[in-house]
């Protein structure tokens, strides 16, 4: 079921994306280049994304579920492909008998793959994931000696990685970031005292990446700032990124309203003049999010028109009143440029009280997506 008519489009530029990878491989130029495309590549679409990082030069990709592991091998990728999430030992066929690379944490799930990879006559390879401080998955680095010596002799396990992730490097807390990289250093270091040993070990995101070379290790894992966000404001000057997506819609509805009219569910929106209101075919079933109403704004012939009243499941009313000559099937963008202006998704994330990632991975399948 497609419509050859479909108002509200993402537009993917390849172009800009390729750009921000590059930029990223140079910046790893000691070091092996994860691109980190998962939540369907942030909003982007994990396949064509997923491809263009690897003629962009990513060495590896990331993602956090089984199922878009598998839809990336189904697609014809071939490189390594990393779940940066725990999976449940129940996915460990799959795992296997797609090729990815788990990270492990728990003996059970050791075993489970260990297990598989046997009945299918492979070694495969795993990262052992360390918890420094965000507390989310990993061993400690207490249990790590002896969960070593229970797992690391699983014969259907390759131990080819090592790796933590931080838990306030994007706020920039270097005291923090420190202790846990010294204490993810150490715990390799103890390991390999006692004969474990792991070829790639890993630290960074985006910000790391960015800014602390000296964390970088053999790879690093970048995953928002390729759509072409720095993660923090702060990181603007340290590399030149572009946004990789454009979402924009088309005017349904230019209709005019007396003074004292309330517009909208709730009717939180009274008119105070004769104005001119618009509908936009998006609402927060599209991934637009309802914390929007009243704040958000979109550009209507390259000027800006505040939100009027709560956005529903699939519309939004804007204020054209001050636009001059607006009509029926006008062009609205919502992220992006338009004219002389552009509203980018870190204001759309500060509207809303959030962080760019939310702001594009929100976006639903429904809402289509042109590659160009
Ligand atoms: C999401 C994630 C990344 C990428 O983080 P960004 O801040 O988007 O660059 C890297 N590593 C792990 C383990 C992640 O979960």
């Amino acid at each position: 079921m497609t419509s050859s008519f479909s108002p509200t489009v993402a537009e993917i530029d390849l172009e800009a994306f390729r750009y921000n990878v590059e930029n990223f491989s140079q910046l790893a130029s000691n070091s092996l280049l994860m691109a980190v495309i998962k939540t369907d590549a942030y909003g982007h679409g994990a396949v064509p994304i997923g491809k263009e990082a690897i003629k962009a030069g990513a060495d590896r990709l990331g993602v956090t579920s089984v199922e878009e592991g598998i839809s990336l091998r189904e697609n014809g990728v071939e490189v390594p492909i990393h779940l940066l999430s725990a999976v449940f030992s129940e996915q460990a066929a799959d795992v296997v008998k797609h090729d990815l690379t788990a990270s492990v944490s728990t003996s059970k799930l050791a075993e489970s793959l260990s297990k598989e990879a046997l009945t299918l006559g492979k070694k495969i390879p795993v990262h052992l994931k360390i918890d420094t401080g965000l507390h989310r998955f990993g061993i400690t680095p207490a249990e790590s000696i002896s969960f070593c010596r229970d797992t690391y002799g699983l014969s259907g396990l390759e131990w080819e990685g090592i790796y933590t992730h931080f838990s306030s490097a994007d706020e920039g807390n270097w005291e923090t970031t420190e202790r846990q990289f010294d204490l993810f250093l150490k715990t390799v270091m103890d390991l390999k005292r006692d004969g474990f040993e792991f070829p790639i070990r890993h630290a960074g995101a985006s910000t790391i990446a960015i800014e602390r070379n000296d964390m970088h290790l053999d790879m690093i894992r970048p995953g928002a700032a390729l759509f072409g966000y720095q993660p923090e404001a702060r990181q603007k000057e340290l590399v030149t990124l572009k946004p990789v997506l454009r979402l924009k819609s088309r005017l349904l509805s230019v209709r005019e309203f007396p003074p004292n009219t309330p517009v909208g569910y709730g009717g939180n929106y009274v008119t105070d003049r004769n104005q001119r209101l618009a509908v936009v075919p998006i609402g927060h079933g599209d991934g637009y999010q309802r914390s929007l109403s009243n704040k958000g704004e979109m550009l209507v012939n390259g000027k800006r028109a505040k939100i009027a009243g709560t956005i529903s499941l699939d519309q939004t009313i804007i204020d054209v009143t001050d636009i001059p000559d607006v009509r029926e099937g006008d062009e609205v963008v919502i992220i992006g440029r338009q004219g002389d202006d552009a509203i980018t998704a870190r204001e759309v994330a500060g509207w809303m009280d959030s962080i760019v990632d939310e702001v594009l991975a929100s976006l639903m399948g429904r809402v289509r997506r042109i590659y160009h």
